[in-house]
């Protein structure tokens, strides 16, 4: 294939991912985004193939290599339930950052394979391209592990903090430069070695003080990584997809990023130099003593059928549960009666972003009931209800008052402005920063203890006598 027609294929596929990203930009349009991205990539790997024909040994490599990653990753991706989801992307990124690591200890071994020079005199222009792509890689790959481990509740969810670790994080950033310039500048491997070596203990750093509240911007920020280092490989290998996708991924994903800060108030430099939030964790919830008033399904079927507007507030809790299905069971029986429903999500609701409007989409909830936190929050003061199922950390108005708590400036739903509040949760646990929610303890609000899907069951048949 000539390299015009090839460049030309791989533009069609940049732009066939751009429309997947503009698709997965609402639920309504995902699949369609999803299909277009898998089109693109399907033309960026064939074109990929027909350039580079490889000999027949090559071609069988390759063929074993789709057949024993694409079939971890389909085995894998079948059997995930969607409460591991997030786990599974920053699983997924450490093996990115692995391969851009790879690519480039790949590149400097056999530069001839790669096009970039002979043995001892790689192209100074490639020397940078491999340091950056090794250097993004190593840190992606092991800040992904640190999240994967924090993530599956397999490391502690709150903030390690080091001594000095921000003179740590600095000298280690200088130390990158330095090794990359002695590496350019000698092209010797120990520097890359160590080059690689410090980017892994970046990567470490950098995440492992992040805690709490904190980690959606943490997982849309490696997102963001193993996009630049797809980027760093596609320059080593002088592919041009990968080095649109790459640059189509880090871009999207620091965007994500930013969005999150915002949603989460925080400083986005500040979660980039290695998570300035969450600093302070609070005390872990489920040894009050304090009353709280509790209900029954019937209960809450009686003040729900007499109530004028419902706020539904889903978190964490309603994806273990998987309540969504009886959720809008009971939603389109309370709207029968001719209560008003609307669902109010919070940016960092579950455990991903966009996690409840995955979940209320595969309940068919209309998408035009479903309302983003600045555009619902005014509401709850005119709501008779606000239904909290699962959700824990993103009405905690300790974000609001309590300055020495991991939540401080987060923004929330101000669920308690609704004449009364129904928290559906198995018993008093706290949610993922492990900060206690005062609102329990309110006199306007009721605890209805339980798997949220069983207490919504419950809720339906009180609702259907
Ligand atoms: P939380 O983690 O704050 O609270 C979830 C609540 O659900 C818990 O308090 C738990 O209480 C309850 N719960 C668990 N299982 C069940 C069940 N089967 N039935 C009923 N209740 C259940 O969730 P939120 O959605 O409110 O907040 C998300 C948190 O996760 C935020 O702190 C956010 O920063 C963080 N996070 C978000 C990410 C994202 O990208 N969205 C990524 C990583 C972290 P109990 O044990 O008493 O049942």
């Amino acid at each position: 294939m000539s390299a015009n027609i090839a460049a030309l294929l791989y533009l069609v596929a940049g732009v066939l991912f751009i429309f997947a990203l503009r698709g997965l930009s609402s639920p309504a349009t995902s699949r369609e985004g999803n299909r277009y991205g898998m089109i693109g990539m399907a033309i960026a790997v064939a074109t990929t193939l027909l350039t580079h024909f490889p000999s027949f040994g090559g071609l069988l490599m390759i063929v074993i290599g789709v057949a024993i990653g694409g079939g971890a990753g389909a085995f894998i991706a079948q059997r995930v339930p969607m409460t591991k989801m997030p786990e599974l992307v920053a699983g997924f990124h450490a093996l990115v950052g692995l391969a851009a690591v790879l690519v480039a200890a790949g590149a400097f071994f056999a530069p001839r394979a790669f096009g970039i020079g002979d043995a001892n005199e790689i192209h100074a222009g490639s020397l940078v391209e491999m340091s950056l792509g090794a250097a993004i890689g190593a840190i992606t790959f092991t800040g992904s592990i640190i999240a994967f481990l924090k993530l599956s509740e397999r490391m502690t969810g709150k903030p390690i903090l080091l001594p000095e670790r921000h003179t740590i994080n600095i000298m280690l950033g200088v130390a990158l430069l330095a090794l990359t310039a002695l590496f350019v500048g000698t092209q010797s491997g120990v520097w890359l070695f160590l080059l690689i070596f410090a980017s892994f203990a970046l990567g470490v750093t950098l995440i492992i003080p992040i805690g709490g509240a904190d980690m959606p911007v943490v997982v849309s920020m490696l997102n963001s990584y193993s996009g630049w280092a797809a980027a760093g490989i596609g320059f080593t290998l002088g592919n041009l997809a990968l080095i649109i996708t790459g640059a189509l991924v880090g871009s999207s994903g620091a965007i994500l990023s930013y969005i999150m800060c915002k949603g989460m108030n925080r400083s986005f430099i500040s979660v980039i130099l290695g998570g300035f939030g969450g600093e302070v964790a609070g005390p872990a919830g489920g040894k009050e003593t304090r009353n709280v008033k509790q209900g029954s399904a019937e209960d809450a079927a009686y003040i729900m059928q007499n109530a004028g507007k419902i706020i539904i507030v889903p978190g964490y809790g309603m994806a273990v549960a998987q309540a969504q299905h009886a959720l809008r069971e009971m939603a389109d029986m309370l709207k029968e009666e001719g209560v008003d429903i609307k669902y109010a999500i919070h940016p960092v609701a579950g455990r991903m972003p966009g996690h409840m409007n995955v979940l209320l989409a595969e309940a068919n909830v209309p998408y035009d009931e479903v309302f983003e936190l600045e555009d619902i929050n005014s509401e709850f003061g005119q709501a008779d209800v606000a239904f909290v199922i699962g959700a824990n950390d993103v009405t905690n108005p300790a974000a609001k008052t309590d300055k020495t708590s991991a939540i401080y400036g987060m923004p929330i739903l101000d669920v308690e402005k609704a004449k009364t509040v129904l928290f559906l949760k198995r018993g008093m646990g706290s949610g993922y920063a492990g900060v206690e929610n005062e609102l329990f303890f309110r006199p306007n609000t009721m605890m209805l203890f339980g798997d949220a899907k069983k207490t919504v069951e419950s809720i339906v048949k009180s609702l259907a006598h």
